[in-house]
């Protein structure tokens, strides 16, 4: 029996830099700053760089990275916000907790992802009343970003995009996370840039919104001790930091990994009964997620699980039939659809190209039983 194989695998992420990890961590100890120090200033100075240019301010996690990103857009209480529903609940919370109301778009039926033409109908039908639109790259394949912040600033909405699974994803020629107004990033450890532990970032080169969020983030402070607006502790520590600071040299590296089997996976899966994952012209997908469909798709699952290979479901019921957003119930068949058929093959970094046709034979013998 080989060994069992998961579709997220946090450790192997640590494993596979254990020993500059160690020594990240080990400076940290030594340095006697443990909060918003040297590892936190470095590694935002280094993850700006990574999208060329701009601003990246740190927080404890990706759902209060998009809370206090849409707060420094201007989304306050008793305001809409335009997201979709294919997504973690996450992605509503942060919404939610600014006591704004989330509007479902439904997703294209090809890419699971925000659909531009829905939203421009949401835009019109609501008549600027929506204040901002949350994008979700879902499962690291990038959504329509040029049409969809073209009706969106036309509609005068802020864009948010939410890059929680999208870690340098390209879109027509630009990165996950340039297009928007601000940029919201989770370190949750199975993301294709995970801490150790809770982290989250906002990006923007909106050097106003930047300031917002990082008063925010500190109970207001602009200034040690003094609040000049209501704020919270939403702080990224040193350790986090450090860790990232190591993950973040891999993150290109281990990206082509992922597409590496991604490849391998389209090529091999070509003839299964399966719908396989599409791409968008122009997007270059950072895969954090392989995701299939079919609706056998807990048949197939447990198949493969009685041979090992633990396979995700992102996400099995979407956000508007969670019993918390019920009020907020539209239908949205396609995003039905898909979370009732979706599948994630194990794609993740430390997967051999021997797993990968391990899944696929396991796969097409399913599809012939
Ligand atoms: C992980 C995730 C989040 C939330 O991030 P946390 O760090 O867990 O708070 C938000 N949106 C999406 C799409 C995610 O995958």
């Amino acid at each position: 029996m080989s060994e069992p194989l998961f579709s997220a695998d946090p450790k192997a992420g640590y494993l596979a830099h254990a020993d500059e990890i160690r020594a990240a961590i080990e400076r940290v100890l030594a340095s006697g700053h443990y909060i918003l120090g040297p590892e936190v200033e470095a590694f935002e100075r280094e993850f700006a760089d990574y999208h060329g240019s701009g601003q990246v301010v740190s927080v404890a996690n990706g759902t209060e990275a998009i809370e206090l990103a849409l707060r420094a857009v201007g989304v306050a209480a008793g305001d809409s916000v335009a997201t979709v529903a294919n997504t973690v609940t996450a992605t509503v919370s942060a919404i939610e907790q600014i006591g704004a109301r989330p509007f479902f778009v439904e997703i294209d039926a090809d890419t699971m992802l925000m659909s531009a033409t829905a939203l421009a109908a949401v835009l019109a039908a609501q008549g600027g009343r929506i204040k901002a639109v949350v994008p979700v790259h879902l499962y690291g394949q990038p959504a329509a970003m040029p049409a969809i912040v073209e009706v969106a600033h036309r509609h005068g909405a802020k864009v948010v995009e939410d890059c929680a699974q999208s870690h340098g994803a390209v879109v027509a020629g630009r990165k996950a996370g340039t297009w928007g107004d601000v940029a919201a990033y989770s370190f949750y450890p199975t993301k294709n840039l995970g801490a150790l532990g809770d982290g989250g970032a906002v990006f923007t080169r909106d050097a106003t919104a930047a300031e917002k969020v990082r008063m925010l983030r500190q109970y207001g402070w602009r200034q040690r001790y003094v609040s000049e607006i209501p704020g919270r502790n939403s702080r990224l520590d040193e350790v986090q930091a450090a860790v990232l600071r190591v993950k973040l040299k891999y993150l290109d590296q281990e990206n082509s990994v992922r597409r590496a089997k991604a490849a391998r996976y389209l090529s091999k899966l070509a003839t299964a009964p399966l719908r396989l994952p599409v791409v968008a012209s122009g997007a270059e997908p950072v895969w954090h997620q392989f995701t299939v469909r079919t609706p056998q798709r807990e048949a197939l699952r447990g198949s493969l699980a009685e041979r090992g290979i633990h396979c995700g479901v992102l996400y099995p019921v979407p956000v508007h039939h969670q019993p918390a957003y019920a009020s907020y119930s539209v239908p949205l068949p396609e995003t039905e659809r898909a979370c009732a058929e979706v599948l994630c093959l194990p794609v993740h970094p430390a997967v051999a190209d021997a797993d990968v046709d391990r899944v696929c034979e396991e796969i097409l013998r399913w599809s012939k039983s």
